[in-house]
């Protein structure tokens, strides 16, 4: 089967690796959030695909929960010494990826291909694709003002409650190469497990990827990111709270009207009444292990199976 993913970073990244488990990798492609990416001493820093391309490569820390396994922090420390600003911490070895993407972006490659690049030398057999090339930036609106999207989620720990998100760039945007192709060409669209608002929204915010996914022929599938109306980790329960009005599945099915016709939850959340055209599919959806992540991605499979 061919499979089309929209993700975010760590809910997605263990959703993709549930289902690299249970289909062909190969007929896998993954559209990951590109809104979170920041300018950090002049290099581009893509959080998710680079959560992506470190899960999925066995490359990931995953006791610290982000960043590359074997970390050391010789280069933070002295640029620490010198002055500089290090909020936004980037490990050695993560250094190391950063600069070769930037050798890359200056010789005008774009992302999409340098992630290519990049996953393959990490043995990556799914395809990992950025949902555009083009700068598209998130910016969250709270009552101390708008924050980029990073000020608001790692220097004030995202405590700044949210009244609003915007995605810069959004409307010129296009869709990386593929992008389309892939969703017009799959047997299954999966919005994985990630924050709707802040992780799946800039994805969808990509006019052609919206149309791409409105216009489907085949089950779009949906995880919620809440379990008991709480988030694994992480704001996306306060946010559906402040922008949804609740956190039940229904509210995680509103942030996804006309692009889904079915919504995997935890079982732990009760009395749940969906929109019209939204089959609600109950199961545990913590992914702890690689037993419980493929168990997600089969109730996945199997509600697009039920659809079609
Ligand atoms: P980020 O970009 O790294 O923040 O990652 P995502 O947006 O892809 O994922 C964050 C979301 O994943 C959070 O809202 C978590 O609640 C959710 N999440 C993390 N682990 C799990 C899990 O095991 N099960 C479910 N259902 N959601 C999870
Ligand atoms: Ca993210």
């Amino acid at each position: 089967v061919r499979v089309a993913v929209l993700s975010g970073g760590v809910g997605g990244a263990r959703f993709v690796q549930g289902l690299l488990d249970a289909v062909e990798p190969s007929g896998v492609t993954v559209i990951a959030n590109v809104g979170d990416d920041l300018e950090v001493y002049g290099l581009h820093v893509s959080p998710d695909v680079d959560t992506l391309l470190y899960t999925v490569g066995g490359e990931a820390d995953l006791e610290r929960g982000w960043g590359r396994r074997g970390e050391t922090w010789r280069a933070r420390d002295a640029a620490t010494q010198l002055g500089a600003e290090t909020w936004f911490q980037l490990g050695d070895r993560d250094l190391g990826l950063h600069l070769a993407r930037r050798e890359a972006l200056d010789r005008g490659e774009p992302l999409s291909a340098i992630t290519a690049r990049f996953a393959r030398t990490f043995g990556i057999e799914v395809r990992i694709l950025p949902a555009t090339d083009d700068r598209l930036r998130t910016w969250v609106a709270t009552g101390e003002g708008e924050l980029s999207f990073q000020e608001w989620f790692v220097l004030r720990r995202h405590e700044p409650e949210v009244q609003g998100v915007r995605f810069d760039g959004a409307d010129t945007a296009q869709a990386a190469p593929g992008v389309v192709e892939a969703i017009a060409a799959a047997d299954l669209i999966a919005i994985g497990p990630s924050n709707p608002f802040v992780s799946i929204g800039p994805i969808l915010a990509v006019e052609e990827i919206r149309e791409a996914i409105r216009s489907r022929r085949v089950p779009s599938v949906a995880v919620s990111p809440l379990i008991g109306g709480k988030a694994v980790k992480g704001p996306a329960d306060r946010m559906l709270k402040n922008l949804a009005g609740g956190t039940g599945p229904e509210h995680v099915a509103s942030c996804y009207q006309g692009l889904i016709d079915a919504l995997v939850y935890d079982e732990a959340d009760r009395d749940v009444s969906l929109p019209d055209g939204v089959r609600p599919i109950a199961t545990s959806t913590l992914m702890t292990d690689a037993a419980s992540r493929r168990r997600v991605a089969e109730a996945s499979l199997e509600a697009a199976a039920a659809l079609r």
